[in-house]
């Protein structure tokens, strides 16, 4: 492995992508990106990055932003409690290291959220630590290049590669090795599809493309079967307003908001039935159509409709709330998941609701393996 790091580092400092959070070596800025990187495209972090820092610009200001304005930031991006651990880590960065994340990799790796590659990322990134930062990129390309058959996914086997890449990474640049590693598994050695060995700086060191295995590599064990839920969402209007319930404070997209539903596939007598039962007053129902979408262990798979009703201040369902679209827009965080039945009302959501008035609104939703898939988004079929 020592004898990659030239040839590597070469490539990088000749070839890499420019990108917002790489300009400056700003630890603030390579933890959120790190974070907001984890599950999601590069580009489509980029708008969210300059959206969060340009809204807040410094660590004390995510200590102190409201809940559910944070939320609001990240809507779109999933994995909603990745947001909720940088708040957290956040205020304990301010309450003991004045607002500064500490130039140390155990003391990054103590903070909510922050694991072995964010640790490692940051501390060699922005303070030239020489710590390793394993992602799935650093694997493949790790893996290939040795031709390593091991499952990738065991943490096992994720701390072996920690280690040997520790021993070799440059204590000059460590920063430059890590992000080089990560863009040339990006880049190069990429995920899906054929790898671009005849110009990768490392093809003479690679054992999977001399034996020509690089596509048997990386080894992943499958893991089981999604959970499917049936839903039905409903898109309850008066003309101006539309209904929204917020999620409860544990469990999948704790705290976001979201559009009424129930569970199972109801039929338009259920749902009128239902409606009645909660004091409104349907005038219209229609369908609008099917659509799912995929979190990492559940899939939702739902059937909408959308209803006109007389009257919305006459409901009985105490959790719901009226509201019109652009406060919705604005002040409610609802994930993705909806976005086939938010899109029916024109309602916008994530990155979308930013770009239709650039400012932050004035007011402004934690825990676990809460994950919503931001690649999958949904859409009507
Ligand atoms: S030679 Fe091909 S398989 Fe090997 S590291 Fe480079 S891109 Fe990946």
């Amino acid at each position: 492995m020592e004898e990659i790091v030239k040839p590597l580092l070469a490539w990088y400092r000749k070839d890499h992508r420019v990108l917002p959070w790489r300009q400056q070596k700003n630890p603030y800025y390579i933890w959120i990106s790190e974070i907001m990187l984890q599950q999601t495209r590069v580009e489509a972090v980029k708008p969210y990055f300059e959206r969060f820092i340009q809204a807040l610009p410094t660590v004390k200001d995510v200590a102190e932003c409201p809940e559910e304005y944070l939320l609001k930031l990240w809507e779109g991006l999933g994995y909603y409690n990745r947001v909720r651990n940088i708040q957290k880590a956040a205020i304990q960065v301010q309450e003991q290291y004045e607002g500064q994340l500490p130039p140390d990799y155990e003391k990054l790796k103590a903070l909510p959220g922050i694991g072995n590659y964010t640790a490692g990322a940051i501390a060699s990134i922005a303070y030239d630590i020489p710590a390793p930062a394993v992602d799935g990129n650093v694997l493949r390309v790790y893996t290939r290049l040795l031709e390593d058959e091991e499952d990738i996914l065991k943490q096992s086997v994720k701390t072996r590669v920690e280690r040997e890449l520790g021993k070799v990474i440059p204590k000059d640049s460590p920063g430059d090795f890590n992000q080089a590693l990560m863009e040339l598994g990006a880049m190069v050695c990429v995920p899906n599809g054929q790898p671009k060995c005849e110009c990768c700086p490392l093809n003479q060191f690679c054992r999977a493309y001399s034996s020509g295995r690089q596509m048997e590599l990386p080894i992943k064990k499958k893991k089981g079967k999604r959970r499917i839920e049936k839903k039905t969402i409903l898109v309850i209007q008066d003309g101006e307003r539309v209904a929204v319930s917020k999620r409860g404070s544990t469990g999948l997209l704790a705290g976001m908001y979201e559009l009424p539903n129930l569970e199972g596939h109801r039929s338009e007598k259920e749902v009128l039935k239902w409606m009645t039962d909660g004091g409104m007053m349907p005038v219209r129902i229609q369908s609008v159509g099917e659509a799912r979408h995929i979190f990492s262990h559940v899939e939702w798979d739902m059937r909408g409709y959308a209803i006109k009703v007389a009257a919305l201040e006459e409901s009985e369902q105490e959790n719901l709330l009226f509201v019109e679209i652009e406060e919705a827009e604005k002040k409610y965080a609802i994930p993705a998941a909806f976005r086939a039945y938010t899109s029916y009302m024109n309602m916008r959501l994530g990155q979308e609701s930013f770009s239709r008035e650039n400012k932050i609104p004035e007011e402004n939703g934690t825990g676990g393996n809460e994950s919503e898939n931001i690649k999958y988004n949904s859409s009507l079929l």
